[in-house]
């Protein structure tokens, strides 16, 4: 239902609270954050209202690259296993994801032939599997392959502790929106999310993926040929 990401010089995880509770108006069931920290991915989920996730978020989870999600179920009830973000069996990888992978069912059927561990009913979880197991050498490339696994409609943001300099992000059918600060990058499914930190942002276009670093960002079509898309300012009323 609803997306936020962050990457910059401060700690991702208040941000990404802050993020998700300006998009609890548009309605969810359950919250979650991923951060990526010195010990890899950190991940903590919770069906139930962002105060929720909050109040019980661990000590020092830390890092200054992080994902965050406000889930509408469509594939499995809303339990903290559903929640997002997704990771898969080795916690490297972490996926949030709105929309709905109609292939879903064949793709985990797959996945478990080949003797990975499901740990969620989502169609969502496929996601973080695929992208772990793609041979290709860069986060963008991998990301790419999963996304060509799947049929459906996404916005998603993908982490991946080999990557730590970065966040890749995609949109097909569900908005993603890339908000461009001053050493640092924000990107959330919403408006609203982004213009407490900047109002230059810069909409992805459906079959758009791209790159946040803290120093800025790129766009990719599915190729990964450059799209040189430009940031831009948005009006918005105080
Ligand atoms: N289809 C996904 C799920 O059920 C994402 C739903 C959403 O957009 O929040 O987990």
């Amino acid at each position: 239902c609803g997306i936020v990401g962050y990457i910059g010089t401060q700690q991702a995880a208040p941000l990404l609270l802050e993020g998700l509770t300006r998009l609890e108006h548009r309605g969810y069931d359950s919250a979650g954050v991923a951060v990526l920290g010195g010990s890899g991915v950190r991940v903590a989920k919770k069906a139930g209202r962002v105060r929720d996730l909050t109040e019980g978020l661990p000590k020092r989870f830390t890092g200054q690259v992080g994902i965050g999600h406000t889930r509408w179920a469509t594939h499995g009830p809303a339990n903290d296993a559903n929640a997002h973000p997704h990771t898969d069996e080795a916690q490297r990888v972490a996926v949030v994801h709105n929309g709905i992978i109609d292939n879903a069912a064949a793709l985990r059927q797959q996945l478990s032939d080949d003797g990975v561990e499901l740990t969620s009913d989502t169609d969502t979880e496929v996601l973080a599997h695929l992208v772990a197991r793609s041979g290709a050498d860069t986060l963008e490339g991998k990301v790419r392959d999963a996304l060509a696994a799947i049929e459906g409609t996404y916005g998603v943001a993908v982490l991946h502790a080999d990557f730590p300099d970065r966040i890749v992000v995609a949109r097909n059918g569900s908005p993603l929106i890339i908000g461009v600060g001053e050493k640092e990058m924000h990107v959330a499914s919403d408006l609203a999310a982004l213009v407490r930190y900047t109002t230059t942002v810069a909409h992805l276009d459906d079959g758009e993926l791209a790159t946040l670093t803290a120093g800025g960002f790129t766009t990719y079509r599915q190729d990964l040929s450059t799209t040189h898309k430009l940031a831009e300012q948005v009006d918005v009323d105080p």
